[in-house]
């Protein structure tokens, strides 16, 4: 059990990508070439309330002389607030964590055909059947249902589209019944992962609020922050470090690339992580080969 020469340690990471297991566009083979040919060394992929894609993905590094971490990004309903939580280093086997993911996707698939009821009142027909059939793996996003809504006219692009329809107080929305802060946390650490709270300035959380969150995060036994992200100003990545270091989270850093068409930044090189964080994979760096996680 020699400990690996720091030097020698991949060193570019990128802990949050989806592919078209989710809502991303790529295939998971697909989107690790690219992040290899940007110069990713270390790739997490992070799908919506899935794991299917993890083979895949695996295969393709090992190919491309890549670090794949086993990730997952877990919907959470925290008040009446969605928000995201990261999971790396997942054993995917974990039956525990699988269980709670089905439950997450079964309610997927009752809210798809919600969101058509509801669209279908206000004028739009056939929209389940349409974001299903954009949806190659079968986990319907509303990412789904937006690609739909751009294409048939109902608005000029995905933000905008999102905006009209999809959220809070649109005729499209559903209120979310996903997983609890503390239920998703612990199918990520019953698993052997770390959970990252994702995208935080994306909640546009008053400053209270924010502190109540990031508290009973860490007190269900939350590891990280998403501090650099692909949403995230540099202000917001200077902000959110300090938050990080106040709660005693650890700093990830991922670009949530989902796919060549989207708004979000592409994968490769990301800014780095402000000083005075503690990376997320710093702990990583120095463990023993055998200690690699699981794939
Ligand atoms: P869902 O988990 O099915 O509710 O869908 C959430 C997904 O929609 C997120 O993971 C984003 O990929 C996407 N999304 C949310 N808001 C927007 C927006 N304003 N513009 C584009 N994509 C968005
Ligand atoms: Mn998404
Ligand atoms: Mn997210
Ligand atoms: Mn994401």
């Amino acid at each position: 059990m020699i400990p690996l020469p720091v030097m020698n340690l991949p060193r570019v990471y990128d802990l949050h990508t989806h592919s078209h297991y989710s809502d991303g566009q790529l295939p998971p083979a697909e989107l690790v070439v690219r992040a290899a040919a940007n110069g990713v060394e270390v790739l997490s992929l992070t799908d919506h309330d899935v794991t299917d894609g993890l083979p895949e993905a695996r295969r393709a590094a090992e190919t491309a002389g890549l670090t794949l971490i086993p990730g997952v990004e877990i919907s959470v309903t925290w008040g009446h607030q969605t928000v995201h939580v990261v999971g790396l280093r997942i054993d995917a086997s974990n039956p525990a964590l699988q269980g709670g993911l089905q439950r997450l996707r079964d309610f997927r698939v009752w809210r798809a055909e919600e969101i058509g009821r509801r669209l279908d009142k206000a004028g739009i027909e056939g929209a389940t059947a349409a974001a299903r059939a954009l949806a190659p793996r079968g986990l319907v996003s509303r990412t789904h249902f937006a690609q739909f809504l751009v294409a048939a006219g109902h608005a000029p692009d995905l933000r905008r589209v999102f905006k009209k329809f999809l959220v809070h107080g649109k005729p499209g929305h559903v209120p979310g019944q996903w997983a609890g802060l503390d239920e998703a946390v612990g199918w990520i650490r019953g698993a052997g992962g770390q959970a990252v709270l994702a995208h935080p300035a994306r909640y546009h959380l008053t400053a209270t609020r924010l502190r109540k969150l990031l508290g009973e995060f860490r007190e269900c036994g939350g590891d990280g922050l998403e501090v650099v992200c692909g949403s995230h100003s540099r202000d917001d990545a200077y902000r959110f470090a300090q938050l990080a270091n106040t709660y005693d989270l650890l700093a990830s850093a991922g670009s949530d690339y989902h796919g060549p068409q989207n708004h979000y930044m592409d994968l490769g090189p990301l800014p780095p992580l402000p000083d005075g964080c503690t990376p997320v994979w710093q702990a990583w760096e120095t463990e023993t080969v055998s200690e690699s996680p699981h794939a």
